[in-house]
């Protein structure tokens, strides 16, 4: 059975876990590939929040097997503790599966994280200080320790004393710090965190393989998004790992042809966290409604997310980037009340239109888009649940959309609650 991708198309914060959660149900494998505990996922069920950071969203159903591919970087200690609590609010975790080849993230990426980002001062990349980038940094340096290195204590206390001579001479010598003692901190993860980890531990690529070829519906699940891809993102306010849906082949041990659906996830407008270019960005009341609305703040660090219209220029890249098949739009609640809609349909960069995003980011930084104007509708859709009932403007501004991106959309998010969602229309339809 061919496996679907769960994509993020803009920068993030699209309201994925929703979604995901509700392609999940369909699922027996859902994977994570990339990324580490910086996912943030926050599914309401019958009433219990359940906050996901690493563990893949199919947890919460008995019938899925969640794994965590080889792509992503575990923090064992955040791991358990994200286990601890989602079994003490009843949710049964033996099911779960984590890659040997996955890599470790210790407590000196964490610290790496945090002095390299006080040392970048205002040019710091609002990185989430968690120890990702500096895991993935040792991954791409062939000094990193991976998940299967728990279950050889000779061999990790090896990797870890080579590991920490080079890293100890940076923190004490660069950053006037106390170096991080290679045995106490071995001895701590070999007692405290490999014998609880163990029982998870697996060949993820063979578990993988094995349910395609049992005909199981198998999910590989995105964290982050496609402009915040480490390659194909806007470099350097990106993450550190491939997000976009070719991800999944590395991140997971699966090539190109076993993936039949990628569905992208949009929000109705955009949104972005930090620094870097943004064409369509706001800064008037329209900007504030979408803010404040939209709750759009950041889960973690509160920080005001920078609003902008919908761009279908950034929309049409993340068609081509990831072979989305698919778009599901969120928040399309947040526009109710609005009289006029845009929509950005290209940019024009010194008096140059452009229908597709410009590769210079120089242009980008420069682009000013150009705007189809749509009517808004001046109702709460929060009660819509089915196609009929959304307002002929809310319709006409959906197949503008899919006209302009060149996908169909399918799913219509109408609330945060598990069920307000609308199904719009049949893929390849
Ligand atoms: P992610 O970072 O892309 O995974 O985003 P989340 O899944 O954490 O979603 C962000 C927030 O948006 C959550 O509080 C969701 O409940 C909320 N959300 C998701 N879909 C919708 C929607 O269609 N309408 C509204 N109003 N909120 C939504």
């Amino acid at each position: 059975m061919p496996a679907t991708v769960v994509v993020g198309t803009q920068w993030g914060d699209e309201g994925k876990g929703k979604l995901t959660d509700l392609i999940a149900k369909e699922m027996q494998v859902v994977v994570r590939y990339q990324g580490g505990h910086n996912a943030g996922h926050t599914l309401v069920v019958d009433g219990t929040s359940f906050a996901l950071q690493l563990v893949p969203s199919g947890v919460l159903y008995d019938h899925i097997t969640p794994v965590i591919g080889n792509g992503v970087v575990v923090d064992p200690f955040v791991l358990l503790d994200e286990v601890a609590t989602l079994e003490a609010k009843g949710v049964d975790c033996s099911r779960l599966r984590v890659s040997g080849n996955a890599h470790l993230i210790l407590p000196y990426h964490q610290e790496l994280d945090r002095l390299t980002e006080r040392y970048l001062g205002k040019n710091k990349l609002g990185t989430t200080k968690r120890g990702i980038g500096p895991a993935y940094a040792d991954k791409a340096m062939r000094v990193g320790i991976r998940v299967q290195d728990l279950l050889d204590p000779a061999i990790f206390r090896q990797k870890l004393t080579a590991v920490l001579g080079d890293k100890n001479k940076v923190f004490t010598r660069v950053y006037n710090r106390l170096p991080e003692d290679p045995d106490a901190l071995a001895d701590r993860v070999l007692t405290e965190v490999a014998p609880r980890v163990e029982p998870y531990i697996a060949d993820t690529v063979s578990l993988v393989h094995d349910a395609l070829e049992s005909g199981a519906h198998v999910l590989f699940e995105g964290a982050q998004a496609t402009f915040l891809d480490l390659d194909q993102g806007t470099y350097p306010y990106v993450t550190s790992s491939n997000p976009v849906a070719g991800g999944a082949c590395t991140g997971a041990g699966v090539g190109p042809r076993a993936i039949e659906r990628v569905v992208g996830i949009a929000k109705a407008y955009v949104t972005r966290v930090g620094a870097g270019p943004f064409p369509t960005e706001l800064f008037d009341d329209v900007g504030d409604h979408l803010v404040t609305v939209g709750r759009e703040f950041g889960t973690n660090t509160g920080r005001r997310r920078r609003p902008g219209w919908f761009d279908a220029v950034m929309l049409r890249h993340a068609v081509r980037v990831n072979s989305l098949s698919e778009l599901a739009i969120t928040k399309l609640d947040i526009l109710d009340g609005l009289d006029t809609l845009r929509v950005c349909v290209a940019y024009e960069v010194d008096g140059v239109r452009h229908e597709h995003l410009p590769y210079h980011q120089s242009d980008l930084h420069a682009a000013v888009p150009v705007y189809e104007d749509l009517p808004g509708w001046g109702v709460d859709l929060s009660s819509v649940t089915e196609r009929h009932q959304l307002p002929d403007e809310a319709v006409a501004y959906l197949e503008f959309l899919e006209e302009q991106v060149g996908v169909p959309v399918t799913f219509v998010g109408t609330g945060p609650g598990r069920d307000q969602y609308v199904h719009f229309s049949d893929a390849g339809s």
